[in-house]
């Protein structure tokens, strides 16, 4: 529970709008969130492409000074999640090709399920790579396709991967937005100043006072050009499979997913959570910050004191910032402590909004009995998980989630907790008003193939042996 799920990356475009670089410094700054440890920023002017990218935050990597080289009216940006065995400065993004048709920008956020299948072929007809990401690949079956214009090849391109993606692709004189056919990962379009921007959040448009126009829908690519807008459907895959998680985790409170805003949704969710299970408690605690709105709603359903018992340190980034366990688990202590007079001798009902590895979960249960706590029912405002996913998250294998090999009250157990429970997943969609999401990690039902990746993950039965 807590900061303990990686999602890969932030995406963040502007068409013909003066100043892009420090607009767009604006709204990647908004989706931060999802992908604090590497950036970049590239803009294109009279043909010629600049581009600025680092490791860390948006504010380590731009200053005023080195915006001033990002001249253009067009840019593309990227926050990045690393992935542990990604995280060479050779994947940070965007990239710029060159290519005798014209250079390209390319940024993306997500996972393509089929990237060691299409990579193999395009190795095995000689093509070279420099980096894992799945921008790089899309880049180079764009080239292999290019026997007519780009939009063309773009499309046989996308028709031939498959997964949960945003793409933004960035021409001396066009750029194109693109979403997945399945519509796993959200994408928007904003308006500002007789211009567009293109973001992975609403947030983003907030902070630049961008009007919001409509999300892009599944399988569409939007292409900016001096005509205008012109949509385009690369697919007629008709299904909409929003990823769950980006309503109960990932995405800010103050954006909207379809319609839907994430802290409505949240709080919605928590007293959805207090309706199904009640709790013998004092007093109701979230895990901040992303399970805060549903500690609201919980504690507003029960007729309980909301109260703060947590304190997050905001000076570090989050425990999934932390690519592998050993340094996951020190930023964890590091970065929560509770406030002793708020929570001793009381009963806790503690609402979180997921339980992956349970190692978070087990240090918060721990600080709150620490600090007094007679009892800590632990809530959880989303279903159990129980599978991988291959999606761009960073719980790919059975391995590393607790709710695949431990039954909930051997997870009980495991986090030192006095009770737990999880949201119904006929409750969440109820409060999110849709037929069709991705619910792959509670219920195992993929919308994509998942071709060798389900293959690797190692599945592990849920047994009594291995629940001890
Ligand atoms: S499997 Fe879970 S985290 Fe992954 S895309 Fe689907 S809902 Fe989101």
């Amino acid at each position: 529970m807590g900061k303990k799920i990686k999602e890969a990356c932030g995406l963040f475009g502007i068409y013909n709008i003066k100043g892009a670089a420090e607009i767009m410094y604006y709204g990647l700054y908004a989706l931060q969130h999802r992908g604090q440890e590497a950036c970049g920023m590239a803009t294109v002017a009279a043909g010629k492409f600049k581009i600025i990218k680092g490791n860390g935050l948006i504010i380590e990597n731009f200053t005023e000074t080195n915006l001033g080289l990002l001249t253009g009216k067009n840019g593309i940006g990227h926050v990045k999640y690393e992935k542990a065995n990604n995280s060479e400065a050779s994947n940070i993004q965007p990239f710029v090709f060159k290519h005798r048709c014209g250079d390209f920008a390319i940024a993306h956020n997500g996972s393509i399920v089929n990237f060691r299948e299409v990579r193999g072929n395009l190795e095995n007809s000689g093509r070279l790579f420099q980096s894992d990401s799945d921008a790089e690949l899309l880049a180079h079956l764009v080239v292999n396709n290019l026997s007519d214009d780009f939009l063309s090849a773009l499309i046989a391109s996308l028709q031939q991967i498959e997964g949960a993606f945003a793409f933004l692709i960035m021409t001396a004189d066009k750029i194109y937005a693109i979403r997945d056919k399945h519509g796993l990962r959200p994408l928007s379009l904003g308006q500002l100043n007789g211009g567009y921007v293109i973001a992975s959040e609403t947030c983003a448009f907030n902070v630049i006072g961008a009007a919001f126009v409509r999300d892009l829908i599944p399988g569409e690519i939007l292409v900016f050009s001096s005509e205008g807008i012109e949509s385009v459907k690369y697919s007629s895959f008709s299904h909409h499979y929003l990823c769950a998680m980006e309503y109960a985790y990932f995405a800010r409170p103050d954006s909207n997913l379809e319609g839907l805003n994430v802290h409505t949704f949240r709080r919605n969710s928590g007293k959805a959570l207090a309706l199904e299970h009640p709790a013998p408690g004092d007093i109701v605690v979230g895990v901040p910050d992303s399970s805060l709105s549903a500690a609201m709603g919980y504690a507003e359903a029960a007729g309980l004191p909301y109260e703060t018992g947590l304190i997050k340190n905001r000076y570090i980034g989050r425990t999934f910032i932390q690519p592998v366990r050993k340094t996951r688990e020190k930023a964890v202590k590091l970065k929560l402590s509770t406030i002793a007079s708020v929570v001793k001798g009381k009963r806790v009902i503690l609402v979180d909004d997921s339980i992956v590895r349970g190692t978070t979960c087990k240090r918060i249960v721990g600080l709150l009995k620490d600090a007094g706590a007679t009892e800590v029912h632990v809530r959880i405002a989303t279903p159990q998980i129980t599978y991988p996913c291959f999606y761009g998250v960073d719980f790919t294998t059975y391995e590393e989630i607790i709710g695949a090999t431990k039954t909930q009250e051997r997870i009980k157990t495991a986090i030192g907790a006095d009770s737990l429970e999880y949201l119904s997943m006929r409750s969440f969609y109820q409060i999110t008003g849709r037929k069709e999401l991705c619910d792959a990690c509670f219920t195992g039902k993929y919308p994509t193939n998942i071709y060798q990746a389900l293959k690797e993950a190692n599945k592990k039965e849920k047994t009594d042996e291995q629940c001890i």
